[in-house]
């Protein structure tokens, strides 16, 4: 995901609201893009550098938020284009935050627990006085993990004292909340059933490929599954499984839980690529892991009449391009996955407050703000015939736009 691809999206939604040049200038541009060195001695004894981002894209609505991400191809210009990916995510959601992201270039399975500690840690120092509760908010993204956030709100604890908002999604036993660590994957899976029974389909028997079974891929596969669709395809890194009658979801997520998260080995499916998998018939495909998977190349031989974008950008501008005119509807990242931040703002508002809230009510709370973002969305797409992308981009552009105004810029 590049930083051009989301303003791709952003200008089509920018020429509906017929937003002035000056605007779409002010809201294209970043407040602010670091890159740190993390110099760090390995379990080997040697040193080795490592690079760390963090772009603060906009604050117009409030404190900046967004997640950090491990993956060895992290570099600027992919975290400022999902920076900005989150300032429009959260105006959609209606959550007063702005957008951020940040990340370091590293394949977290090469490292050890001990190394990734101390590259956190290091990390967190080079950008403590950068980030906080009322300014910018990390939280997990894709290669992270709550272990990782708990080290961050240690870190920054040195420096600033007990702040508990400076990070979300924790763990629940170091002020984190029930109910965060599923809301991405919850919220997908709640999403889908809304947009399916838009189209007058049950959940029972809806067949469903999946690709990613990490922390979204996972949690989603859980809530469909409890809803009875039935999974055609399921694959991870390593590969895919299919099997036209049905996987046995909770065989997999033990599998997985068993085998530090992988499939690997897994028997109860023919094996396919995830390629392929893109391309299985099926009735919903979700892409919930890498971003950028289906492109102008793939996008004809895709089946499926419903994509929802579990992931992030998983979907090029050329691809959606294909969707479009073939009558493929495509539910944006922007909403579809929104609610691992939605989550992260009751954790942060619970944090603040030394108050906690029980599972129930998170997940009542989660299942009100996404179903009401997805009303408005549908309407203004149906209002003013554009996609669900371009209408949610209308709704989270123009919400930034007006707080924009009102806050003035002098
Ligand atoms: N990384 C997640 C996202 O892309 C969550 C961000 C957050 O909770 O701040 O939406």
């Amino acid at each position: 995901m590049s930083a051009d691809a989301t303003r791709i999206y952003f200008d089509r939604a920018a020429n509906e609201l017929d937003l002035s040049d000056a605007m779409r200038r002010l809201l294209l541009t970043a407040r602010r893009e670091v890159q740190v060195q993390i110099p760090v001695e390995l379990d080997t004894g040697e040193m080795a550098t490592f690079i760390g981002y963090r772009v603060q894209h906009n604050n117009a609505r409030g404190p900046m938020k967004g997640g950090l991400r491990y993956h060895p191809q992290v570099d600027l210009d992919e975290v400022r284009g999902l920076a900005a990916l989150m300032t429009w995510k959260t105006a959609v959601v209606n959550i007063p935050y702005g957008g951020a992201k940040g990340g370091i270039a590293l394949d977290p399975t090469k490292r050890s627990t001990r190394e990734l500690e101390r590259i956190t840690r290091r990390f967190v120092d080079s950008i403590h006085d950068l980030f906080g509760p009322d300014v910018d908010i990390p939280a997990p993204d894709m290669g992270t993990t709550a272990e990782m956030m708990a080290w961050i709100m240690n870190q920054y604890g040195k420096y600033h004292g007990f702040s508990p908002a400076c990070v979300t999604g924790k763990p629940v036993e170091y002020h984190g909340i029930p109910g965060r660590e599923e809301a991405t994957g919850r919220g997908v899976g709640a999403l889908t059933l809304k947009i399916l029974s838009r189209r007058g389909r049950q959940a029972p028997g809806t067949r469903i490929a999946l690709q990613g079974f990490g922390n979204v891929g996972t949690f989603t596969a859980r809530f469909l599954h409890d809803a009875e669709c039935r999974f055609v395809a399921i694959g991870d890194a390593d590969g895919a499984f299919h099997r036209p009658d049905g996987l046995d979801v909770p065989q997999m997520l033990k599998f997985a839980q068993a085998h530090s998260g992988r499939l690997e080995g897994y028997t109860g499916g023919d094996r396919m690529t995830n390629e392929e998998l893109l391309a299985v018939d099926c009735d919903v495909l979700i892409p919930a892991a890498l971003g950028g998977v289906l492109t102008g190349t793939n996008a004809a031989a895709v089946k499926a009449p419903l994509i929802i974008e579990a992931a992030n950008a998983p979907v090029t501008p050329d691809a959606d391009a294909v969707f479009d005119s073939a009558g493929i509807t495509v539910l944006p990242d922007i909403l579809a996955n929104a609610g691992g931040v939605t989550a992260s703002w009751f954790e942060w508002v619970q944090n603040r407050q030394h108050y906690q809230w029980g599972i129930n009510r998170v997940r009542q709370e989660l299942d009100q703000i996404l179903g009401s973002a997805f009303e408005q969305v549908w309407q203004l797409a149906q209002e003013r015939k554009v996609s669900l992308r371009t209408a949610a981009y209308m709704l989270g552009v123009g919400r930034v736009g007006r707080a924009t105004v009102l806050g003035g810029i002098g």
